[in-house]
């Protein structure tokens, strides 16, 4: 293609909300023949909701929730959106919580959170969050994690002061279109697999509702790119497409990475080609315009 073959290309794509940072990757766009997506955010909507709440202790759901609520409101994870957004539901005035106050914030980036609240250590994440702190995941909450995790739902374990005290299910569900999306590309050659933090339960089910047959879960964000980079080595020309802090580092792995315009600045600036829109059609949009640019063979 010619430079301003590439210079129209580039803006044609600007114009249909496919940001393109340069003609190396509008280049590299034809040549995908796998795409790696992230699941929470990217496949999802990212936008979940508390389904459920088992309580493993004798606290009632309001004074439960407002020491999740504390911990959970210095995350910025979608996770953690939710959680907060449910535990109003117990407030007074739910326009206006006051949360308690919590110390020691720590963020463990895909499991969860910690934090000191009314003197008590809270912590709210996933089984291998809980595993690091040695607390033991009773039969109950192993049961309830099961269930949720059947229904496409994430199952999230509550410790207060190092018991299990309660486990929520929370629900995110596909993006319109994402069906066809995967089912177009596979039509067009392109393999799709999905690399998330989540765990296996939630990740299988929610494979198998949007057409991926290769599914990897619980997967830390050195080896969502550890992934890309074996893909390359068997061949493939991988498009990473995700929306997090997580994902940054397989963005930048990826032959090509495509960030999804609602996510975060860091997963915006780590990728190639940028899709305002958040609309998951426009990876494929992407790979035409550059087939359009880059082949004689529409
Ligand atoms: P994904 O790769 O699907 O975007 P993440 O890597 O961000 O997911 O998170 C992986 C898992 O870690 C989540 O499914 C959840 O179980 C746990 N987790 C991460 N952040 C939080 C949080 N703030 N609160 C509770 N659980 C969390
Ligand atoms: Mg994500």
């Amino acid at each position: 293609a010619t430079p301003t073959a590439v210079m129209v290309g580039t803006g044609v794509g600007a114009s249909q909300g496919v940001l393109i940072k340069g003609g190396q990757a509008l280049e590299n766009a034809h040549k995908v023949n796998c795409i790696v997506f992230d699941k929470t955010g990217t496949l999802t909507i990212g936008k979940p909701v508390v389904v459920n709440t088992k309580l493993l202790t004798n606290m009632v759901l309001q004074e439960f929730y407002e020491l999740v609520a504390a911990a959970e409101v210095n995350s910025e994870h979608p996770l953690a959106k939710a959680i907060v957004e449910y535990a109003k539901k117990f407030r007074d005035d739910e326009e206006n919580p006051a949360w308690p106050e919590a110390g020691d914030f720590v963020s463990i980036t895909g499991h969860g959170v910690k934090a000191i609240v009314r003197n008590k250590e809270v912590i709210v994440g996933n089984k291998s969050l809980l595993a690091d702190h040695n607390i033991a995941v009773p039969v109950d909450a192993e049961d309830m994690l099961a269930e949720a995790e059947g229904m496409a739902q994430t199952g999230i374990l509550v410790s207060i002061n190092g018991e299990v005290a309660g486990v929520l299910a929370v629900s995110d569900p596909l993006k319109p279109g994402a069906q066809e999306v995967i089912s177009i590309l596979k039509s067009m050659k392109i393999r799709s697999i999905m690399v998330t933090g989540d765990n296996w339960g939630t990740a299988n089910s929610i494979g198998r509702e949007v057409g991926i047959e290769t599914v990897i879960a619980e997967a830390k964000p050195e080896q969502k790119a550890e992934r890309v980079k074996e893909l390359q080595a068997s061949g493939y020309t991988v498009a990473m497409v995700g929306d997090g802090i997580n994902d940054s580092p397989a963005l930048v792995a990826a032959d090509v990475g495509m960030a999804i315009g609602a996510g975060t600045d860091i997963a915006i600036e780590a990728a190639d080609i940028v899709l305002m829109k958040s609309n998951l059609e426009d990876v494929i949009t992407a790979i035409d315009l550059s087939r359009r640019t880059f082949s004689r063979i529409s």
